[in-house]
């Protein structure tokens, strides 16, 4: 599927009664703070957007976006690739509007004076609340190697229980 780009911003309220759905990217360079939290952003942030009204009569905007980054692996420094993903529903509402009881899943987003919402701001925004608080290979793939859960306190080689301590026990009697 060719890959389309996305409207910087849009009006939410117009989509919904339209029913849109959009799918496409976001080049890179239009999502500076990601780039800084990263050790690099690699190809186009990919978005899907759907626009309409739930159950209830509320105008939703859900999507989900992905992008591949570079990040720094906490443990042995060196660069980890990985995918950053996010899911979300927005329910769009003016500014100093009266919100309704939400259910827990839906975020609200205001609109700006023209009825529009910044789509790359919100995006920018979920990608960067998905990143990893602390990046770190899988075990297999770190080059410090194994070891379980406890990060940070990788026990040195004479702190291991050595599996043979019993049997050198026995031996010494
Ligand atoms: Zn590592």
């Amino acid at each position: 599927m060719e890959k389309v780009k996305l409207p910087n911003k849009v009006d939410p309220a117009r989509c919904a009664q339209h029913g849109l759905a959009y799918q496409g990217v976001y080049a890179p360079a239009l999502m500076p703070r990601l780039a800084e939290l990263t050790q690099g952003i690699h190809g186009d942030i990919d978005v899907s957007l759907n626009f309409g009204t739930d159950a209830q009569g509320l105008r939703l905007m859900t999507g989900e976006a992905r992008v591949q980054v570079s990040l720094q692996c906490q443990r042995c420094n060196e660069l980890l690739d990985t995918t950053i993903e996010s899911e979300f529903t927005y329910m769009p509402v003016r500014a100093n509007a009266t919100a309704p009881e939400l259910p827990e899943d839906y975020d609200l987003i205001e609109v700006d004076e023209v009825g529009e919402i910044d789509l790359v701001r919100l995006t920018e925004d979920e990608l960067i609340l998905s990143l990893p608080q602390i990046p770190a290979h899988d075990n297999e793939q770190c080059s410090l190697g194994q070891f379980d859960q406890s990060f940070g306190k990788l026990p040195s080689a004479d702190e291991r229980p050595n599996p043979f301590a019993s049997l050198e026990a026995l031996k010494r009697k």
